[in-house]
Parts: C-alpha cells; sequence; structure tokens
C-alpha cells in the first residue's frame, strides 16, 4: 500500500482505548500520513490547516480530535462540522459513528435541508456531535433550536469549497454565533490562495499541516484525453463523445465508474443512451429531492450499479471505495474540479484512470491548462485500451 508505513499505529498517538478500539473495528490499523501528523497536533487544541489530496483519510483526522473531546455527560452540541454537500455530511456521521462505537451514548446526528424540521428538533434534544450543512445549520441556530454555547471545535470539512462566495456568508455568520473559546480545524484536498487569505478571518494562528503541497497531482491516477472532431453544433460534438465512450466502455475492466458532464440535461440523455445500449447507470443531480440522491450515493456504494451520472454535485468528498474509473465528458470549469473530480478514482492508495473526452480545438486548449496547473500528465488514449486497468 503507498499510503502506510508498516512501522506505525495508532497506539502511538495517545489515544482513548474507546477511540483507539472503534477505530480497529472501523478496519482503520495505522494511520495515513495525514491522520499520523495531524491527530496529534489536533489532540494538542491547536488550530489546524489540514491539507492533502482526496482520498487520504482527512475525515478520520478531524472525527478522532473530535471524539476524544466529547464530554459524553453533557448532551448540548460541542462539536460542530460542517461540510458543502448533504451527501458528505451523511457520510461524515458515518465514520464518526463507526470510530465512535465504542463511546456508549454518543449521539451524532446530521442537519441537512431537505430533512423534516422536526426530525432535527428530536435529534437536538440530545446531540454531541452536529454535522450539517452550513444553510440548514443556520437556520436552526437562527430559530434557537440548536444551541451553540457548549461548543469548543468547530470543523470546516472541504474548507475550500466552504468558504468561496456562495457559502461565505452563511459560515461567517453560524460563526459571530460561537463561542470565542473554541479550537479550529479546516481540511482541503486542494489549497487555493484565497482559502489561506479567509481562513485569517477565523483562525488566529493556524498550524499548517500540508502534504505533497508542491506535487497536487494525485498518485496512483492515470489521465488520458480523447480528442472527437469540433463541430459547430454542442449537441453533435456530445453525440460524437457517447459514441466513443460507448466503445470505450465496453473495452474496459471497470469495478465502478463516474461520469461527469457539466450539465443536467447531457448527464439525463447520456444516462438514457448508456441504458438503450445495455449499460444501466444511476443519476445523481440538483435537482432531485434528498432522498433521491442518497439512494443513488447508496447504491453505488453498495454495488446496486456501476455507473453513476453526475454533475459537480459528487464530485467532491465522496467516498465511493471502488470507482477505478472517472469519465469527463465535458472539462471541469476549472484545476481544482478537475482535481476534486478525478480524485474519485483511486481512492485510498488504489490505482485509478481518468478519461478526458475533448473537442478539438478549444477544448484541447483548455485541457492543456487544467493538465499544466494541476500538475498532472494527460496522454492520448493507447490503441489498446483493454490492459489500462489492471
Ligand atoms: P479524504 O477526506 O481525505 O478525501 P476519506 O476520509 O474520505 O478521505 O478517506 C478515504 C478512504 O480511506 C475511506 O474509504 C476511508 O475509510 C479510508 N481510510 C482512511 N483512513 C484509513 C486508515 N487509516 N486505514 C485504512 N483505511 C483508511
Ligand atoms: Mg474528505
Amino acid at each position: 500500500d503507498v499510503l502506510i508505513d508498516e512501522k506505525v499505529d495508532f497506539s502511538g498517538l495517545m489515544l482513548s482505548s474507546d477511540v483507539l478500539e472503534g477505530l480497529k473495528s472501523a478496519g482503520f490499523e495505522r494511520p495515513s500520513p495525514i491522520q499520523l501528523k495531524a491527530i496529534p497536533l489536533g489532540r494538542c487544541g491547536l488550530d489546524l490547516i489540514a491539507q492533502a489530496k482526496s482520498g487520504t483519510g482527512k475525515t478520520c483526522v478531524f472525527s478522532v480530535i473530535a471524539l476524544e473531546n466529547i464530554n459524553l455527560a453533557v448532551t448540548l452540541p460541542q462539536v460542530l462540522v460542517l461540510a458543502p454537500t448533504r451527501e458528505i455530511a451523511v457520510q461524515i456521521k458515518d465514520v464518526m459513528c463507526s470510530i465512535g462505537r465504542h463511546l456508549k451514548g454518543l449521539r451524532t446526528h446530521v442537519f441537512i435541508g431537505g430533512m423534516p424540521l422536526e426530525h432535527d428538533k428530536n435529534c437536538l434534544k440530545q446531540c454531541h456531535i452536529a454535522i450539517g450543512s452550513p444553510g440548514r445549520v443556520k437556520h436552526l441556530i437562527e430559530s434557537k433550536l440548536l444551541q451553540t454555547t457548549s461548543i469548543r471545535l468547530f470543523i470546516l470539512d472541504e474548507a475550500d469549497k466552504l468558504l468561496d462566495e456562495n457559502f461565505q456568508e452563511q459560515i461567517n455568520w453560524i460563526y459571530s454565533t460561537l463561542p470565542t473559546s473554541k479550537q479550529m480545524l479546516a481540511l482541503s484536498a486542494t489549497y487555493p490562495d484565497h482559502l489561506a487569505e479567509r481562513l485569517k478571518n477565523y483562525m488566529k494562528d493556524p498550524t499548517f499541516v500540508r502534504l505533497n503541497a508542491a506535487d497536487p497531482a494525485l498518485e496512483g491516477i492515470r489521465h488520458y484525453h480523447c480528442v472527437v472532431p469540433a463541430h459547430s453544433l454542442p449537441h453533435k460534438v456530445f453525440h460524437e463523445k457517447i459514441q466513443s465512450l460507448l466503445q470505450l466502455l465496453s473495452k474496459l475492466s471497470f469495478y465502478q465508474c463516474l461520469i461527469f458532464s457539466n450539465y443536467q440535461i447531457r448527464a439525463k440523455n447520456l444516462s438514457e443512451t448508456l441504458a438503450k445500449n445495455g449499460w444501466p447507470s444511476t443519476y445523481i443531480s440538483g435537482s432531485q429531492g434528498q432522498n433521491e440522491r442518497l439512494n443513488a450515493m447508496a447504491k453505488l456504494k453498495e454495488f446496486k450499479c456501476r455507473i453513476l451520472i453526475s454533475t459537480d454535485l459528487t464530485s467532491r468528498g465522496i467516498d465511493a471505495e471502488r470507482v477505478n474509473l472517472v469519465i469527463n465528458m465535458d472539462l471541469p470549469r476549472d484545476s481544482e474540479t478537475y482535481l476534486h473530480r478525478v480524485g474519485r478514482a483511486g481512492r485510498f492508495g488504489s490505482y485509478g484512470v481518468a478519461i478526458n473526452f475533448v473537442a478539438d480545438g478549444k477544448e484541447v486548449t483548455s485541457l492543456n491548462e487544467i493538465e499544466a496547473s494541476c500538475g498532472v500528465t494527460i496522454t492520448s488514449l493507447p490503441d489498446d485500451v483493454s490492459k489500462l486497468l489492471s
């Protein structure tokens, strides 16, 4: 395994026996590099900015710090975790509960839009760790359902996303309601300049834990492109891409595959065309209801579908272990989104392949730009793709 040092295990990190046992039961035998570095610092109470590529185990970093931090006898929220999407929030809860399984009476709840408020109200009667999306958490604090007086650990997962223009106002507001004295953790796979700048508003003297900061390329992932002829009609180009995709899928031996498009309508059409050609897929989109989205994610995780088609909704943080193929039907709009998308393949040190369909001309130029700014090498597909994933 490329990520794990065989000589160290969690027992050297001064964790409580309950958490140690929990890690073991969750199948976490040895810490990943970011866990090894960040957990002890976080346990010391330092404000941390932890950056490491996707799939390196950042959820476990803050879950352990959170679990070691709570007083089970107090049933008010003591840890508040914010995540940019509902799916990530649910996933964080699963990890917290898994590692925290030996903490008797531990109450961890997820607060996300689309769930009835009455449900949240009940959960908040007893809650140690609150995990949620900024919108719903803000609403719950505003309506005095979520009490913030006991919060002493504030966590931003996917911090770069949470501090972009869409969320910043909500985060500011939530932050202003928290006690002044608290610890704060911010985790991110990328480290854009604006992140440090914005985190300065919240953290006084943060400690940085950055892994492979100089080389954000995702180890274990190979990047390819497939060029289709340019056409003045975008749907013609997309049609060409789909034809190439169908040929590829029949030759590749992948476990599970994520396909991204920038447009909901294209994603939906693609899903239908694939089905007609014998490739059933699941489709996830922001226009779906909460349950539909969670179902789609669950299907992927439980291996009930092999292909998930998505817009950028799932490009962050979603952990699907057996995805080893990511396909971009449309290029992402920026290099960070590229890294987030392809980071879905090759989770935790396994190998994966990313394939980018581009139309000759402008799209090839954009691809070259992404290649340069991500520091990855994107080559053309080999003639024989059958061994690409073996
Ligand atoms: P990140 O947030 O950095 O993108 P995740 O926290 O989602 O990564 O973890 C990625 C995958 O690695 C998950 O499937 C998780 O269960 C697994 N994982 C994390 N830490 C360990 C560990 N110490 N040992 C084994 N598996 C781990
Ligand atoms: Mg994560």
